[in-house]
C-alpha cells in the first residue's frame, strides 16, 4: 500500500466493531507500518473512551505492536470543546498517548455551562445549517487556532464537520505551525475549493481511514479520491509513501522507542546468526 500510516481508527472503546489487535492484523496485512487507534474524546456524552479505559487501551496498543510489527500509538480523538481552544482531554491524559489529535464533535461536555450554550448548542443548530453567522465563524476559528496554538497537535481532524470556521486560516496556522490537516477518509467536509487553495500554499495533509471497522483500517476512500480528483501534490501527504513529521513530543518519544526496540531485536538475531554461522 502506498500509505503508510492510517493516524484515525476505532475500536470497541468507542463504537467501532473491533479490538485494537484487529485493526493491527488488517493493517499488518495491508502493509501500512504505524496506525493510531483514537476512539472517540473523553467528555463525548454517548461514544467516549472512559478515562479508567486508557491503562487498558494504551496496554493493548503496546501488545499489538509486539505481535504484529506494526507501530501501533495510543491516541483520542479529543474534542474541541469550547472558544477558548480547549479539549476535553486532561494535560495527564495527553502526556500517556503517543499522538495528539482534536477536532469538532456534537453532543459533548463543555468544560463550563457558558460554554456549554455559548459553544456546545450554538454550534449544534448552527452546524445543521449550510452557514452560520459571520461571529460565529469568526469565534469557531479563533477557537481551533487557539487549540493549535495551545496543543500543538499532530493533525488537525475532519475540520468543519458539523461547524463553520473560515477553514484556509485555520490551515495557514497549521502550516505554520507545523499541524497537519487530516483528509478524512469517510467523510469529506472540506470544499475542493478550499483545498485547492490550501495544496497552493503547501498546506500538509495527513489521509486517514477513520476506520469505525477492521477492515476499513487503511481505506482512505474520500480523501484519496479527492487527492486523485484535484490532484493535490502526493509530496504534501504525510503518509504516502513516507511517514509524516508530526512534531508532538509524545510521537517523536514513541517512535524513538519503537526504531530501539526494533534494533535491539534484530541485533539480536544479528548475534544469533553469527553464532549459527560458528557452530
Ligand atoms: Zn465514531
Ligand atoms: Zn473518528
Amino acid at each position: 500500500m502506498a500509505f503508510w500510516g492510517d493516524y484515525h481508527t476505532h475500536t470497541t472503546y468507542s463504537h467501532g466493531k473491533g479490538g485494537v489487535l484487529d485493526n493491527a492484523e488488517v493493517a499488518a496485512r495491508k502493509g501500512l507500518k504505524q496506525i493510531a487507534i483514537t476512539d472517540h474524546g473523553l467528555r463525548h456524552m454517548a461514544l467516549g473512551i472512559h478515562r479508567r479505559e486508557l491503562p487498558d487501551m494504551i496496554a493493548d496498543c503496546k501488545a499489538a505492536t509486539k505481535k504484529t510489527g506494526v507501530l501501533v500509538l495510543a491516541g483520542i480523538e479529543n474534542n474541541l470543546n469550547s472558544f477558548d481552544g480547549t479539549l476535553d482531554a486532561k494535560d495527564s491524559d495527553l502526556e500517556m498517548l503517543d499522538i495528539i489529535q482534536g477536532g469538532y464533535h456534537k453532543c459533548v461536555f463543555a468544560p463550563s455551562l457558558s460554554q456549554q450554550f455559548s459553544f456546545e448548542l450554538r454550534n449544534l443548530f448552527s452546524g445543521m445549517r449550510s452557514r452560520s453567522s459571520q461571529k460565529l465563524v469568526a469565534k469557531n476559528t479563533d477557537a481551533y487556532l487557539k487549540f493549535i496554538e495551545r496543543y500543538k497537535p499532530d493533525f488537525v481532524g475532519h475540520l468543519n464537520r458539523d461547524i463553520h470556521a473560515d477553514a484556509l486560516t485555520v490551515a495557514r496556522f497549521a502550516k505554520e505551525c507545523g499541524t497537519y490537516i487530516e483528509l478524512n477518509g469517510k467523510r469529506m467536509s472540506l470544499t475542493d475549493a478550499e483545498l485547492e487553495k490550501m495544496a497552493e500554499e503547501g498546506v500538509r495533509f495527513v489521509c486517514n481511514s477513520d476506520a469505525h471497522s477492521p477492515e476499513k483500517v487503511g481505506d482512505m476512500g474520500l480523501a484519496l479520491a479527492a487527492v486523485e480528483r484535484l490532484h493535490i501534490p502526493y509530496e504534501l501527504i504525510g503518509n504516502w509513501e513516507k511517514f509524516p513529521e508530526f512534531h508532538s513530543a509524545n510521537y517523536k518519544r514513541t517512535v524513538l522507542d519503537y526504531n530501539a526496540a526494533t534494533l535491539d531485536r534484530s541485533d539480536g538475531q544479528a548475534d544469533k546468526g553469527d553464532a549459527d554461522a560458528d557452530d
